[in-house]
């Protein structure tokens, strides 16, 4: 099976958001979460958009490397727009990778889930209870 939720962005709305703000936003490739996070992606730039001294403010990549880990790279200076990343940061600590609901726990995705899903990627995930019991039962070997 392969991975139901791989990284990446929607190309519709990165579509938007660069219509929106422009450079601000980084190329499609560039942006590497899962869908539960697309809209903790997209408040963050709705509010850096806002910013009235953005010049030269970039995002460079955002990137989810680890359970609840959201990496965001940026260059430039604007007053609030630290703030505003690390409180995107914060958010995704909190956020299912899958469906974006409060999150609760961290599932490991280790080689031997590969037996199950060999097409899944590896790494830490966290998820919202729901949606990892329906991922558990995706990676998890069962040979009862
Ligand atoms: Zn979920």
């Amino acid at each position: 099976m392969p991975d139901r939720f791989p990284k990446g962005f929607d190309a519709h709305q990165h579509g938007l958001l660069r219509a929106l703000y422009g450079d601000l936003v980084p190329p499609l490739d560039r942006i590497r979460v899962r869908a539960g996070w697309y809209r903790i992606v997209d408040q963050m730039f709705a509010q850096l958009g806002r910013l009235p001294d953005r010049r030269g403010f970039r995002v460079g990549r955002i990137e989810a490397r680890n359970a609840g880990f959201l990496v965001i790279e940026t260059s430039g200076l604007a007053a609030v727009a630290e703030e505003i990343v690390a409180q995107t940061k914060e958010a995704a600590r909190h956020t299912c990778e899958h469906c974006g609901m409060p999150a609760r726990l961290v599932i490991k995705v280790g080689l031997e889930s590969l037996l199950t899903a060999p097409d899944v990627e590896l790494g830490d995930r966290l998820l919202c209870v729901d949606c990892s019991h329906e991922f558990m039962k995706e990676i998890v070997h069962d040979d009862r």
